[in-house]
């Protein structure tokens, strides 16, 4: 078997190698990977990260995913929805606090009066800000034109976790119905795409009936789709939803949390230039979870700025950190954290995906010479 430095000085890690890098069990193997990867986030993206400020707009979703605290059958939700005249407000907050974008991001919702509310709104927000201000939206599955006509109002990235990229395990997450299709799912990913958007995905890490072939495939997955974004972070549980049942599968919450910094290792060794977010699921676990992912190789910090008193309605885990706290007061503590890891938080820069970047140029020049 290859020690864990004859892995990571290969030009391209294998299913098995992924495996392996996963399974580490000393710390001075963890160590020696995470250091690898926060070496390749120096060299190709810089020791600095970008902030999203995140706005949790509406906790009202029709559908039903079995780890999630907001789904339509918890009853005990008080549902909101977040006025236009507030969200712009939280706009002009991100903006003064020098934030270069915001993520829209809601419970699932599909019908013609959200779709024009959602475009209305990208047009507001596009009139209080300048023309680059990026708006990114998490706003689950819906049909090609939606998204292309979101696209087209002035959204430029959009966030669509595939979950589980394993269709066998994404059927035991979720409730086997229409609403609640693998396919659809991945149809949705490939048409954000078509659509013109910088595209993210992710996955929940240490999930009841996961295994570690399948965590592999899942980053093999992301690279397969050539996508620009990353934001995955540890499953946590919530009692009120039926995947609760299977508590007692789950890894302890330490080893969870190490294996979601490993994930987010090797992903930044196979994909270097990508956009990686550090979760605040990571800081649910530990105080300082989402610097460690910092360190671990993510560069992107979605402080969540929605106005404290819905943030107690939008919880899709238990111990969802900082719900008692102002946007404000949340900045304060973050800037200083970053700074403590020695890294900086750009605020100068929009921070577009490398990736996307890179990917734009190339399909310019392959236009250009094919015609
Ligand atoms: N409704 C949209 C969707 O599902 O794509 C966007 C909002 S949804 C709340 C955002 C993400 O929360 C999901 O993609 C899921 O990965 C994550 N999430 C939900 N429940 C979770 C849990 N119990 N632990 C960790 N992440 C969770
Ligand atoms: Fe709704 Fe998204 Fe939660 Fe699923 S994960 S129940 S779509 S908010």
């Amino acid at each position: 078997m290859n020690t864990v430095s004859e892995i990571l000085s290969k030009q391209e890690l294998s299913k098995a190698d992924i495996i392996s890098l996963l399974s580490l069990t000393t710390k001075e193997d963890h160590d020696t990977l995470i250091k690898k990867a926060y070496s390749v986030k120096e060299s190709c993206v810089g020791k600095k990260d970008y902030l999203r400020g995140l706005i949790e707009f509406s906790n009202q979703c029709k559908k039903n995913c079995f780890y999630c605290g907001i789904r339509a059958g918890n009853t005990k939700v008080n549902r909101y929805s977040i006025s236009d005249e507030e969200i712009i407000n939280v706009v002009d907050f991100a903006q003064k606090n020098k934030f270069t974008g915001i993520v829209l991001q809601s419970g699932e919702q599909n019908n013609i009066g959200f779709t024009k509310r959602i475009t209305d709104l990208i047009t507001k927000i596009k009139e209080v800000t300048n023309p680059e201000f990026r708006i990114t939206l998490s706003l689950g599955e819906q049909s090609f034109e939606t998204y292309k006509e979101w696209f087209d109002a002035g959204a430029q990235r959009y966030l669509l976790r595939i979950e589980a990229s394993n269709e066998t395990l994404y059927k035991k997450i979720h409730p086997v119905n229409d609403l609640h299709n693998y396919k659809t799912r991945l149809k949705c990913l490939e048409n954000i795409q078509k659509a013109g958007y910088q595209t993210g995905t992710g996955v929940m890490i240490g999930l009841p009936f996961q295994t570690t072939e399948y965590l592999a495939d899942d980053l093999l997955f992301i690279k397969k789709m050539g996508i620009d974004m990353v934001g995955m972070g540890p499953y946590l549980e919530h009692a009120d939803t039926p995947l609760y049942k299977y508590n007692d599968m789950l890894l302890p919450l330490p080893e969870r949390f190490n294996l979601s910094l490993r994930m987010i290792a090797i992903l930044r060794i196979m994909m270097p230039f990508i956009n990686i977010a550090s979760t605040t699921a990571l800081q649910s676990i530990m105080k300082m979870g989402r610097e460690r992912g910092l360190k671990a190789g993510a560069n992107v910090l979605m402080p969540n700025l929605t106005p404290g008193k819905y943030k107690s309605n939008y919880l899709l885990y238990e111990n969802k950190p900082c719900i008692d706290e102002e946007a404000d007061e949340c900045l304060d503590c973050l800037a200083n954290r970053v700074k403590m890891i020695g890294e900086e938080i750009v605020y100068n820069e929009y921070g577009d995906s490398e990736h996307f970047t890179k990917r734009k140029t190339i399909r310019k020049t392959e236009i250009f010479i094919h015609g």
